[in-house]
């Protein structure tokens, strides 16, 4: 089974697609339902680059969110 590592509130989420567009893995695929959260359709494809959630319009209000597995939080640690 996938490690689940992304997360979308869809009370916040309107489904514009910029997380789909900008993913170079191409993890997401559109919500065929208009206004709702993309599909994490290829979770394993995912490398945690993190551009889904600073490119989405509404990210700071928690539209999107990853978590990182634990062995790799030391990594992406800000300094
Ligand atoms: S998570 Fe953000 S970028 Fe992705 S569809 Fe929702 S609002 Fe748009
Ligand atoms: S963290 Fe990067 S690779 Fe993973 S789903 Fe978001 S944009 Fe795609």
């Amino acid at each position: 089974m996938a490690f689940r590592h992304v997360y979308f509130n869809e009370a916040v989420c309107d489904g514009c697609g910029r997380c789909v567009d900008v993913c170079m893995c191409d993890a997401f695929e559109r919500n065929p339902e208009k206004g709702k959260p993309p599909i994490l359709k290829y979770p394993d494809e995912c490398w945690f680059c993190g551009c889904c959630v600073t490119h989405c319009p509404r990210g700071e209000e928690g539209a999107i969110r990853i978590v990182t597995p634990f062995p790799m939080r030391g990594a992406f640690k800000r300094s």
